[in-house]
């Protein structure tokens, strides 16, 4: 099965103008298969600036750009809130729902989840669905359980069919931003039980979604996490904050 590989870039609550600049100089001779599409998601800020840029530097069709969260209202009294058409605005492509910061600090539930997941797609957006399990739930053997209970709510609310726009991260809790990452074996584990928990619904559809995964990817780990055959790709929260780091991790999705 061939599917897209996908690399995303989730600057979180960092980066300024100058990082904006360095990347779109740094990214400029960047090698990548033709099957990969690179995809940053700066905070809102810059997205229009991003855009920008990377227009002015004809990288517009090499480089997507994403957002890290977005409101399932469309307009209205929603105080600090940014909606589906605002993104579109600003050329946004993709859209990060459900990180694990989003459900564990600003308290998401899986329900609110995948109502935003329903209103990116109604935009004709992409989102990326976050999932993952903490590390007392791996330790307690629930991994399986938790990942079932944050998919189901969404395959719930938009129906299988509509998988075939959704990419999904899984990004164990424990290995993000801690420099552990799952190993290879457990990371390849982990995103077959996923694809499978899809196939029950439709194999077909399972079989074309891009899964990405995320945790403490760098330079030295993303060639043996991308040779997986249940990984297409990753989400990438530090190492994408430098731009040689995240070059070399572009260039090793095939
Ligand atoms: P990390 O973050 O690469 O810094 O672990 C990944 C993420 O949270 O998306």
């Amino acid at each position: 099965m061939n599917r897209r590989a996908i690399v995303a870039a989730n600057w979180k609550m960092n980066g300024n103008s100058a990082l904006v600049d360095t990347m779109v100089s740094g990214l400029h001779n960047i090698s990548l298969s033709d099957n990969v599409d690179v995809v940053i998601c700066p905070s809102f800020v810059y997205l229009s600036e991003l855009a920008h840029k990377l227009k002015e530097n004809s990288l517009e069709n090499t480089i997507a750009l994403g957002a890290q969260n977005v409101s399932d209202k469309a307009s209205g009294a929603f105080t600090g809130e940014v909606s589906t058409d605002m993104l579109q605005e600003c050329s946004v492509k993709f859209v990060i729902v459900g990180h694990s910061e989003r459900r564990e600090l600003y308290k998401e539930t899986s329900t609110q989840v995948a109502h935003k997941v329903a209103t990116v797609l109604n935009a004709g957006l992409t989102p990326i669905l976050c999932i993952g399990e903490s590390e007392s739930e791996r330790a307690t053997e629930q991994t399986e359980v938790v990942l079932s209970s944050q998919l189901q709510p969404v395959i719930d609310e938009i129906g299988i069919e509509k998988f075939k726009d959704v990419v999904i991260a899984y990004e164990p809790v424990w290995a993000i931003g801690t420099g552990k990452t799952a190993s290879k074996e457990m990371a390849q584990e982990t995103h077959q039980f996923i694809r499978q928990f899809l196939a029950q619904c439709d194999a077909e559809i399972a079989n074309k979604v891009p899964l990405l995964y995320g945790g403490s990817v760098n330079a030295s780990n993303c060639e043996a996490l991308f040779a997986q055959a249940d990984i297409d790709g990753g989400l990438i929260g530090g190492a994408s904050l430098k731009v040689d780091e995240f070059s070399v991790i572009c260039s090793a999705a095939k």
